[in-house]
């Protein structure tokens, strides 16, 4: 496995691999990784000939008061944990190489970002499309790898790529879990064992709003009014929004046709920002 910390050195690799005529995908990753990151990257080796993670803390993503400087950062175990999981190029640049100074373009998907998580973190996409462009134009992959843990920025990726006519291929992996229900995340570890209890609630709602649907309710108002009713049991627990929206263009919807919408939630355990989200 090689790590590359160069913009250069990548995008010279990457030719090279594709003059080869190498499948190139890529996982772009913030690092700390878990089992959800290796899943993505086991995904992308069953279809890639050259699996490339990207390891970058991307400060553009982050608000002004939010954790960039208390995110987790541990390039050697992550390094070893790629390799095992099958990835050939580590990408892991510096912050000065992906945004030297001067640094003054970005680019905005204007609409599916709003809802959700762009209320409470109005400049997050933002920074999410621009460093994924980036990505896309350093390493050209034909494919590239995304959790539906972070349903949105699914969404918002597949209408940048649609919109800038990107020819890459985005493909969403499942969500994994704890055995308990907990969705895999690194702000995981931030929790206590009693923060960690509560947080459990945020899967019973969705799964709860899940079962609704099968038994035949699809009139969102009364699934988030249940699922409210779940997070609402814990003192530890304060919802920042319980939405059931298309998951494509994140629109709210009246009525569930299933298999095309979400229930998604963001909550406060105490101090940590958790979000998860369910395909009805
Ligand atoms: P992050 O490092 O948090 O930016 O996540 C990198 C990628 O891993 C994103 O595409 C996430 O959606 C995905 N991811 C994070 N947690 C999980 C999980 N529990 N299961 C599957 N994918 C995940």
């Amino acid at each position: 496995m090689q790590t590359l910390t160069s913009v250069f050195e990548m995008q010279t690799l990457a030719e090279d691999l594709r003059s080869k005529g190498q499948i190139i995908g890529l996982v772009p990753t913030m690092g700390a990784l878990h089992e959800g990151h290796l899943s993505l990257i086991r995904l992308a080796a069953e279809r890639a000939d050259t699996v490339v993670v990207s390891i970058f803390v991307n400060p553009t993503q982050f608000g002004p008061n939010e954790d960039f400087a208390r995110y987790p950062r541990e390039l050697g175990s992550d390094l070893d944990k790629c390799l095992s999981a099958g990835a050939a190029v580590v990408f892991a640049p510096s912050a000065d190489e992906l945004y030297p100074k001067g640094y003054s373009t970005y680019v905005q998907e204007e609409y599916i970002s709003k809802p959700l998580e762009g209320v409470s973190r109005p400049t997050h996409f933002r920074g999410v499309t621009t460093i994924v462009a980036k990505l896309f134009n350093i390493v050209r992959p034909d494919f590239a790898v995304f959790g539906q843990k972070d349903a949105q920025q699914v969404a918002v990726i597949k209408k940048m790529v649609n919109d800038l006519h990107f020819t890459v291929d985005i493909v969403t992996a499942p969500t994994l879990r704890d055995p308990d229900g907990l969705a895999l995340s690194s702000r995981n570890r931030h929790l206590t064992n009693t923060q960690r209890q509560e947080a459990l609630v945020l899967h019973r709602a969705l799964q709860k709003a899940k079962s609704m649907v099968e038994s035949g309710e699809c009139r969102s108002d009364r699934l988030i009014a249940e699922a409210t009713h779940l997070l609402g049991e814990h003192r530890r627990v304060r919802i920042i929004y319980t939405s059931v929206v298309d998951r494509c263009t994140m629109e709210p919807i009246r009525d569930v046709i299933p298999g095309k919408a979400i229930m998604a939630i963001a909550a406060w355990v105490d101090e940590v920002r958790l979000i998860d989200n369910i395909i009805l």
